[in-house]
């Protein structure tokens, strides 16, 4: 399918193929003997937003775990191409894979400044200057925080942060766990305005795990249905929104 979502402009959505940034093929899943995902196949393109929606419990945190390397998934996982199935989370990070996890996962005993260098602690130090230009830019908020402690932020802050950290090692896929969680409406829409526009200038491919399937359907190109482990549905944003079932279960109208 190549339509996209009215309101996200840039790339154009792409299916597996050629322009496939990442491939999930048959991909199978869990904690020890529990088994999460069942034979889960799905791409996102280069500078693609794809969005998976699924209720509570569906394996959508397990996805984003599997592809990050965080847990050892079977099935195959290619990026750019190349076979990444088992490999570490840092050696992803190093091919450009940057995951976000629910929850933020920022350094709440350090300071804003310190967490983005910490995100960036492999680079030389003048890259590492021009990275935290760079997020200063997208996120001014934080830049005006940026002695104060992660932990004393206001939840949207820790989120910018959270984004900007993992923006410091510049990704070519940014996994994003709940980015609205628990956030008002006008900071989620701040966020995802800094999402549109990383997608727009860097060309970055966006993997969203989203509840909120209202604001998501209006962001991304594609979307995935996860349910209990499986996919049960897939299509652009927009033929998404426009299914009975979908809007009964998730838009609620
Ligand atoms: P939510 O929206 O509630 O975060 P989700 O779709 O992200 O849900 P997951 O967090 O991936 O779902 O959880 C999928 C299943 O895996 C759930 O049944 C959950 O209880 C189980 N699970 C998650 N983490 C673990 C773990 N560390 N050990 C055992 N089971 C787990």
């Amino acid at each position: 399918m190549t339509a996209r979502s009215e309101d996200t402009g840039a790339a154009p959505a792409v299916e597996r193929g050629a322009n496939a940034l990442l491939e999930v093929e048959g991909l199978h899943a869990g904690y020890g003997h529990v088994r999460v995902l069942h034979d889960l196949t799905f791409s996102a393109g280069e500078g693609e937003i794809v969005a998976i929606l699924g209720p509570n419990g569906a394996g959508k945190t397990t996805t984003l775990r599997a592809v990050s390397g965080e847990i050892r998934p079977r099935g195959r996982i290619r990026f750019g191409g190349e076979d990444i199935t088992g490999r570490p989370p840092e050696a992803l990070v190093r091919l450009g894979v940057a995951h976000v996890p629910e929850g933020r996962g920022t350094f709440t005993g350090f300071s804003v400044e310190e967490n983005l260098l910490l995100g960036g602690y492999t680079l030389g130090r003048g890259e590492l200057r021009e990275r935290v230009e760079h997020c200063w830019s997208l996120f001014p908020e934080l830049r005006e925080r940026r002695s104060q402690r992660a932990a004393s932020l206001s939840g949207g802050e820790q989120q910018m942060l959270a984004i900007a950290r993992a923006l410091m090692r510049p990704p070519r896929l940014l996994l994003l766990d709940e980015p609205s969680l628990g956030l008002a409406p006008l900071v989620t829409r701040r966020v995802f305005d800094v999402l549109r526009r990383i997608r727009a200038e860097d060309g970055t491919t966006l993997v969203i795990v989203e509840q909120n399937a209202n604001l998501v359907l209006g962001f991304a190109d594609r979307a995935y249905v996860l349910e209990s482990g499986r996919i049960s549905l897939s299509g652009t944003a927009a033929e998404l929104r426009e299914r009975d079932d979908v809007r009964r279960s998730y838009l609620g109208y």
